[in-house]
């Protein structure tokens, strides 16, 4: 069978979930049998989000083959429990890149280059390389951007363009709005929704469905002005209603038969209903938590929750596995000073300090890593945060008090932290750090290895920096031990603290890998053991 494609666009304002609304619906028809994957099309010039400030775009999220990519993304692992690779995020600096290359190749023969059609032909490519790999029954495009925005016009032109040479059944437009609520008059407003859904013809495009973004539920009256208003069936017209909790979402569209309106119009079948048990059971356990833990967050970026999207979804993952309501505390590590310390961490029962970059916040995030050891606090570092763990035990166990990390010294005497040959000679940022999977190793007899519960595990990476290998005995023999190694490189993948309940760090990024039916297990394991030590006396507690 040809793939059929969807595309999302939205409308009126940014932010209104279109990553939510279209990983919904890919998990939807997935848990119906369908084969789905989803495509994010990014208009900005930069290449990837690699080398944007998360303050940017939130999280940058990385693919098993290494690509830097967009945090919905995340989103469409996560939700339908499937990876992605660097063939599901596409940028205008990609698209254009592509055609200036090609241009300079001589390939256009003397040809002007222009928008319509070298730009669009190229978009157009790049949304059917999934479709044309035959895997797939149904792609997903998701367009970023707001209709109306200059920078996304090509993408709509090609959604116009594909979806007349697709023809009535094989192309679906979904169009995400927004419906104000007016509080002084109690009215929820359709004209924002009016407007947008014009713009879109404007462009050539009718949308098939709308999904509207509303804080309250939407009566039937209004359905139907906004079927009258907008050409659609009033059945097209889907709330999609503010929900604290993300992963309910699929189920509030499927009760509005969101999928199969959107079946009934590709003439795909709909007899299969989907299998949302696993799903089910999830929310239930999240809704009904058992126990709390408070979990410090420790990073330089916590003012917005979205750059650390993978984090924080893996520990809702691990908390609900654990029946367990994780509830974080978000510091910014450039608070954290030796005479506030206490106060930042009093009824915390789990550090975890966060991946990042450049010099600002370190040395906070160094006297957090030091109150965990020496609490014994558990305590999960993740790539920049193992980094830290190790100058922290370099300068206040190993007793060497200038050890630093290349990145933040490259004349440190003790550079614990350091950057490989292959690396010294890199002069571009952008995709050249070490990217995406990387096999590792545990040492048995580990904690990690009984976490795991496996000799050999691939992880995602995306660091520069490497632990130096010339430390290595030091550290083991005073009590910190790589227990996580890359076979064929020998880098330090994990460490870990002897005598301590619970001091892992580990080089790569776990967060990526959690999915809500197959939470990461160092996440869970993170959690189970936060809890414990939050209800044990725990200097006398076996598990040290
Ligand atoms: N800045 C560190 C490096 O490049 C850590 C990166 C990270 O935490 N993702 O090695």
């Amino acid at each position: 069978m040809e793939s059929k494609y969807i595309f999302v666009t939205g409308g009126v304002t940014s932010s209104l979930g279109k990553g939510i609304v279209s990983a919904s619906l890919g998990m939807l028809l997935k848990s119906r049998g369908y084969k789905v994957s989803i495509l994010k099309l990014d208009p900005y010039f930069n290449i990837d989000p690699g080398t944007l400030n998360p303050y940017e775009h939130g999280e940058c999220f990385v693919t098993k083959d290494g690509a830097e990519t967009d945090l919905d993304l995340g989103h469409y692992e996560r939700f339908l429990n499937q990876s992605t690779t660097r063939e599901n995020n596409v940028t205008s600096g990609i698209i254009y890149k592509t055609v200036i290359d090609n241009e300079r190749k001589g390939n256009y023969l003397g040809k002007t280059v222009q928008v319509i059609p070298h730009i669009t032909n190229e978009i157009k490519r790049r949304i059917k390389i999934l479709g044309e790999s035959k895997i797939y029954d149904i792609i997903i495009t998701e367009i970023g951007g707001t209709v109306g925005d200059i920078e996304s016009l090509p993408y709509i032109e090609s959604v116009r363009q594909m979806k007349w040479e697709l023809g009535k059944f094989n192309g679906l437009v979904i169009h995400l709005t927004l419906l104000p609520y007016i509080t002084v008059t109690g009215e929820i407003k359709t004209k924002p929704t009016q407007h947008s859904v014009r713009n879109l013809m404007e462009n050539g495009i009718q949308a098939d469905i709308i999904v509207c973004r509303t804080e309250k539920h939407i009566s039937k009256n209004i359905r139907q002005k906004l079927a009258l208003f907008c050409n659609v069936k009033p059945i097209h017209v889907i709330e999609s209603i503010d929900s604290k909790i993300i992963y309910e979402i699929p189920y509030l569209l499927h009760l509005q038969n969101f999928d199969k309106v959107v079946l009934n119009h590709l003439k795909l079948s709909t007899i299969i209903s989907p299998n949302l048990k696993k799903w089910k059971i999830f929310i239930k356990k999240y809704k009904n938590p058992k126990y709390e833990v408070k979990i410090a967050l420790v990073g330089k970026y916590v003012s917005l929750h979205d750059s650390y999207k993978s984090i924080t979804e893996a520990l809702i993952h691990a908390g609900t596995e654990n029946k367990i309501y994780v509830n974080i505390k978000w510091i910014y590590s450039e608070m954290i000073k030796k005479e506030n310390i206490k106060k930042y961490f009093k009824g915390i029962s789990g550090i975890l300090i966060a991946p990042g970059f450049g010099y600002r916040g370190i040395e906070g995030k160094i006297l957090a890593a030091k109150y965990a050891r020496e609490n014994k606090i558990p305590f999960l570092g993740i790539c920049l945060g193992m980094q830290i763990a190790v100058i922290e035990f370099a300068r206040n166990v190993l007793g060497l008090k200038k050890a630093e990390s290349f990145e933040t010294n490259p004349h440190t005497s003790h550079p614990v932290i350091c950057l490989m040959e292959r690396q010294k000679k890199i002069i571009n940022k952008g995709g050249t750090m070490r990217l995406g999977n990387w096999k590792c190793s545990f040492i048995e007899g580990s904690k990690i290895f009984s976490i795991y519960r496996k000799k050999e595990v691939f992880e995602r990476h995306r660091h520069r920096y490497e632990f130096n290998n010339n430390y290595l005995e030091c550290f083991s023999k005073a009590g910190m031990k790589a227990v996580g190694i890359n076979p064929d490189t020998g880098l330090v993948e994990a460490l870990e603290l002897d005598n301590h309940i619970f001091f892992l760090g580990v080089q790569y990024h776990p967060e990526y890998k959690s999915r809500i039916t197959n939470p990461h297990p160092l996440f869970t394991y993170f959690i189970k053991i936060s809890k414990i030590y939050k209800s044990f006396d725990i200097q006398n507690s076996s598990y040290i």
